[in-house]
């Protein structure tokens, strides 16, 4: 996690200035930060508990879209957030030998604008927003638990009494928990491990090298993201009984028996810090009484439309938005958000589930699926939705529909949803 420097440009205060009460948040992630951020400058006291010892970015890279970054710009870090992205011109998917299957174009006059930036880069511009705004941050703070009065538990015993408890605390969210709002937590049957490294020449043909580019072959994915000048970001996804592939120490060989064409990069990978689950999480309800539940711990998804960040973000913006300018009682307000923000986020969420089943569909098969969904325009306008939706609560205008012509043309296997 960078540190903030005096050369970053203050915040410009929100006009807002009636006090509208205390907030305690759980989580110092993506969605916890923009919550954070959002309520301060709309008038409220924000404390937030991030049970880490600093506020720090897990993973490598991060794909962000306009949604995503519409809320950024809403909370004045856009800059800072992007500084030094990379700007990928197309995003591709190739087989195993890395011939291409599909091609979409981004970043160009009428198609889709997607960059990529290191997840510290994000965060520490998201800490810089909710310092700036005058949030109270507590890291080593662990929440265990809420009460539907508005009280925040901790793991040391002590409790937090608030107008508003957000628990932000991820897919694995004590907080949720404690409430009984959960509907459905599955695991996905895949496995993620993330590596960033330096970008090397020679990793794929150089003619290619600035793009987005998923390898498929079988059911084992290398996703190969640039996230800067000269990062590369790492994904590599295979069925969680894909034992073979799995481990701390990667067993390079067997992902160069899948990928050939990869060798020189997989050869380059370091140890691996973690493998993730890919989840679906959803609620029965996104708030119960004075406690609203954002982010992962609300609506977790498998991360095959790089939107799970920037669903979180939207949620805490449109969140903030409704219980701050609504005019409505706190339950009203939180039952507006909730109409407002899930359609969409659910539909992205399925939709996103909808592709990480065609992991299980035999190359063949997969490569004629991809050829076929690329002519249906209406599948290419669903896998958008998400990152075509101007966030509730934007303050200036975002022209972002002009920008989404060109989506249609996306490879996508996937049946509108
Ligand atoms: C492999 C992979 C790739 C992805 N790629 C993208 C992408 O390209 N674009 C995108 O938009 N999204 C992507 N996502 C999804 C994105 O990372 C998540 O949706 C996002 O991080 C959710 O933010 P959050 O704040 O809800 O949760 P988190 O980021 O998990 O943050 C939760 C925070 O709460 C803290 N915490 C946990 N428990 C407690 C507790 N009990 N008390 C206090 N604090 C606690 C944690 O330490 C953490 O800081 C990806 C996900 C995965 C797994």
């Amino acid at each position: 996690m960078s540190e903030l420097t005096s050369t970053q440009a203050p915040i410009e205060e929100f006009q807002m200035s009636v006090s509208q009460g205390h907030v305690e948040i759980a989580g110092g992630g993506i969605g916890g930060l923009t919550a954070a951020a959002a309520l301060a400058r709309r008038g409220w006291t924000v404390r937030l508990h991030e049970a880490n010892q600093s506020i720090r970015a897990l993973g490598a890279g991060i794909y962000l879209w306009d949604n995503g970054l519409a809320v950024l710009r809403a909370l004045g870090v856009e800059g800072m957030a992007t500084e030094g992205a990379h700007y990928g011109p197309s995003i591709q998917s190739r087989d195993s030998q890395g011939a291409l299957i599909g091609e979409t174009p981004t970043n160009t006059a009428g198609s889709v604008r997607v960059l990529t930036v290191l997840r510290e880069k994000l965060i520490a511009a998201l800490h810089y927003a909710a310092v700036e705004s005058g949030v109270e941050i507590v890291t080593g703070s662990v929440a265990v638990g809420a009460e539907v009065e508005g009280v925040l538990r901790f793991a040391d015993g002590s409790s937090r009494a608030a107008d508003l408890v957000i628990a932000a605390d991820g897919v694995g969210s004590q907080v949720r928990e404690s409430l009984g709002l959960l509907r459905r937590r599955q695991a996905l049957g895949q496995r993620c491990a993330r590596l960033l490294l330096p970008r090397a020449a020679g990793d794929v043909p150089r003619e290619i090298e600035d793009n987005y580019i998923e390898y498929m072959s079988g059911q084992r994915f290398l996703l190969y993201t640039p996230s800067s000048s000269g990062d590369l970001y790492v994904a590599l996804v295979c069925p969680a009984s894909d034992l073979g592939a799995m481990g701390g120490h990667l067993p390079k060989d067997e992902w160069v028996r899948s990928f050939p064409a990869l060798e020189s990069l997989i050869r380059r990978l370091g140890p691996v810090p973690r493998w993730d689950d890919f989840e679906w999480v959803e609620l029965s309800k996104w708030s119960a009484g004075r406690v609203a539940v954002i982010g992962d711990a609300a609506h977790a998804q498998p991360p095959y439309l790089g939107q799970g960040g920037g669903c979180a973000m939207m949620s805490a913006l449109g969140l903030a938005h409704a219980v701050s300018e609504s005019g409505r009682s706190l339950e009203g307000a939180l039952a507006l958000w909730e109409s407002t923000e899930r359609p969409v986020i659910e539909h992205t969420q399925r939709f996103s589930v909808r592709v990480s089943e065609l992991n299980n569909v035999p190359d063949d098969a997969r490569r004629e699926i991809l050829k076929v969904a690329a002519t249906l325009p209406r599948i290419g306008r669903s896998r958008a939705r998400a990152a075509s939706t101007v966030p509730t609560g934007m303050k200036v205008p975002v022209e972002v529909g002009e920008r989404f012509k060109g989506w249609d043309r996306l490879a996508d296997p996937s049946p509108a949803i």
